[in-house]
């Protein structure tokens, strides 16, 4: 096949797996098909829409039940679960965060909300998370241990924590990583966001950090419009979320003392009434989800130049955003084939631009970022939402 029909013959095959009618086809939506309508509007009923209310109690306790956390907070959303994770771990202002070059840029931008630094940090080929044995290598070479704190030696500034992010709900090696994480006398914080459903070994994604962070955002796996949660197994570090997330006000009935400069970061219970909805069909969402990635693998199995990403041996992935990777040779044909499939209606998009890259980011130190770059340069997220993975009922309006 001549190099110019790449686009059409993969936009071709897309077409098929998602059976594509004349409805465009979103990268990823979220479904309402339970109790959705029924918990909001007995939330609307009660009054208690904001701070207080039963909701977010019930979100919280279904999310321990769902991944085996023993404590969660749910806040605002993501990006301020994971500032206060990283508060928490003990970040201080002037310390460098190891963080993944190729990632969302909330994961970076928390580091600076601590008034931190980020150090960029390397992916690997088979997780598209960090690759410990390169990290591994790096603070041989950058690393020095004063009374077990890790220092910088090129900028003199502590290293205390290290940031996974499961890249598309595909877990990180997380065993590597703590070995890491033992040696270099680092904390470890993960950014779930995108794996809620995704098992390392078959223990839920953040259970292995000291904090993790969650997101339902729209367009993660399960939605609260807008929202986020802290996990932890720590009771000492869950009643301090609880309390900077909520203006670190003492509890009294009326009085007003507040014992530190605290966030109004808590989840207001009219998201966490769709939450609880949501949670309720996590199990469904996952099936149909993995059935989609399944056809998605058996589409593209004997397509030449590029090849559909699978989850690593050791995790069962909740399959986020799936995932296509062009070889090094087709790497350049990226942009036509998001321009064509883009051009049929079927939402396709690129990785994130590496931290490196943006403006804020770039003088900020890093590794050599060698197979990020690879990545950002090869890869394609194609849809993948939950109702993609029903199984095809035409309907009249598409009928030929
Ligand atoms: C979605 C996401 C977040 C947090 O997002 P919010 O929109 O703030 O909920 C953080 N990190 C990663 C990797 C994400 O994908």
């Amino acid at each position: 096949m001549h190099e110019n029909e790449k686009p059409k013959e993969i936009t071709s095959v897309l077409k098929t797996v998602l059976h594509k009618g004349s409805e465009p086809v979103a990268l990823h939506e979220p479904l309402f098909e339970g109790r959705e309508q029924d918990y909001v509007k007995d939330c609307l009923d009660s009054g208690y829409v904001s701070s207080i209310g039963s909701y977010v109690n019930q979100f919280e306790t279904a999310l321990c039940r769902f991944t085996g956390a023993i404590f969660a907070a749910a806040v605002v959303n993501g990006t301020a679960a994971l500032q206060i994770c990283l508060k928490l771990a003990g970040v201080q202002p002037g310390d460098e965060v190891l963080v993944p070059a190729l990632s969302f840029v909330a994961t970076a931008n928390a580091v600076c909300y601590c008034d931190a630094i980020p150090n960029l940090v390397d992916s690997d080929i088979d997780s598209l998370g960090i690759n410990a044995d390169k990290l591994d290598g790096y603070l041989k070479e950058i690393a020095v241990i004063r009374n077990r704190i890790c220092y910088n030696k090129r900028t003199g500034r502590p290293i205390r924590t290290l940031v996974v992010m499961h890249t598309f709900g595909h877990p990180v090696q997380l065993d590597r990583i703590l070995r890491v994480c033992d040696d270099y006398e680092l904390t470890l914080i993960e950014d779930a966001a995108e794996s809620l459903g995704s098992y390392y070994k078959n223990i839920h994604t953040g259970k292995f950090g000291k904090l993790a962070a969650l997101s339902f955002n729209g367009n993660k796996i399960v939605t609260t419009g807008g929202g986020g949660a802290i996990l932890t197994d720590d009771e000492y570090l869950y009643r301090e979320a609880k309390h900077l997330t909520t203006t670190a006000k003492l509890p009294h009935r009326w009085a007003f003392v507040h014992d530190e400069v605290g966030y109004n970061f808590r989840m207001p219970n009219l998201n966490a009434a769709l939450g609880c909805a949501q949670l309720e069909q996590i199990e469904k969402f996952l099936c149909l989800k993995r059935a989609l990635a399944e056809e998605y693998e058996k589409a593209f199995a004997c397509i030449q130049g590029i090849r559909f990403f699978t989850e690593p041996s050791y995790a069962k992935s909740n399959y986020w955003l799936n995932t296509l990777i062009l070889s090094e040779e087709n790497a350049l044909l990226r942009d036509s084939i998001l321009e064509e499939t883009n051009r049929q209606d079927i939402q396709t998009r690129p990785a994130w631009t590496l931290m490196n890259r943006l403006p804020m980011f770039r003088d900020c130190p890093k590794m050599d970022l060698s197979t990020a770059e690879s990545l950002e340069r090869r890869i394609i997220n194609i849809p993948s939402s939950a109702k993609l993975g029903k199984p095809f009922v035409p309907s009249e309006n598409d009928a030929p």
